[in-house]
């Protein structure tokens, strides 16, 4: 195993352990992934272990048909969606897998994600809803697959939310924004409902970030 590989089994963790102490995720409710650079192997977090105790031998290495190449555990019951995204996004090298409360619970209630700020209005304006599917199979796995085309993440009825990035970093850090705007509208709904940030404004905006 090289070094690189052992720095990626430790950011995982590192990323698992970040997600739990925010509640972003229960101990064993959520997986993240990623694809060793350049290749079609991936890291994934193993199946049924408690994720923020997880140790750097606990993850486990498959290929893009969810073949296990290294490790003693399984791995994620959601390992179809990971391989499916690596598979059609070459772009993609992560994959992380919550249960977000607001960002979960205001696609539950049928909210969009309006543009209350400057994430929401360009990042994330347009963040599929997919209809419930069971996890952890391979029909859940090809509908994440088609729908994460062009957007940096899905959310999945009744269930959670998967995030896509060039790295970990980006990759949670659609997560964090994501929860982070879904806080803010739940407070803005609550006291009467959000302003929007003006259309004129978000063109500017689009303009000047050349998006
Ligand atoms: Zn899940």
């Amino acid at each position: 195993m090289s070094l690189e590989e052992d720095d990626l089994k430790a950011q995982l963790i590192k990323t698992m352990v970040s997600l739990h102490s925010r509640g972003l995720m229960t101990g064993v409710g959520g997986n993240a992934s990623v694809r060793i650079e350049g290749s079609d192997e991936v890291l994934i977090t193993p199946s049924g272990l408690y994720k923020p105790e997880l140790k750097p031998e606990d993850i486990v290495k498959i290929d893009m048909e969810g073949n296990v190449i290294e490790g003693i555990f399984k791995p994620s019951m959601e390992w179809y969606f990971h391989t499916a995204i690596y598979r059609r996004r070459r772009d993609v090298n992560s994959v992380i897998h919550t249960h977000s409360p607001y960002t979960t619970g205001m696609a539950l209630a049928g909210k969009k994600i309006e543009p209350i700020t400057l994430e929401a209005a360009v990042m994330l304006a347009d963040v599929p809803i997919l209809n419930f599917r069971y996890p952890g199979t391979k029909e859940l796995g090809e509908i994440v697959g088609e729908n994460i085309l062009g957007h940096r993440a899905v959310i999945l009825q009744n269930h959670g939310v998967v995030a896509v990035g060039y790295d970990l970093i980006e990759a949670i850090t659609t997560i964090e924004v994501l929860e982070e705007i879904s806080k803010m509208a739940f407070v803005a709904h609550f006291f009467g409902g959000a302003k929007l940030i003006p259309p004129d404004q978000i063109e500017l905006i689009k303009k000047l970030y050349k998006i």
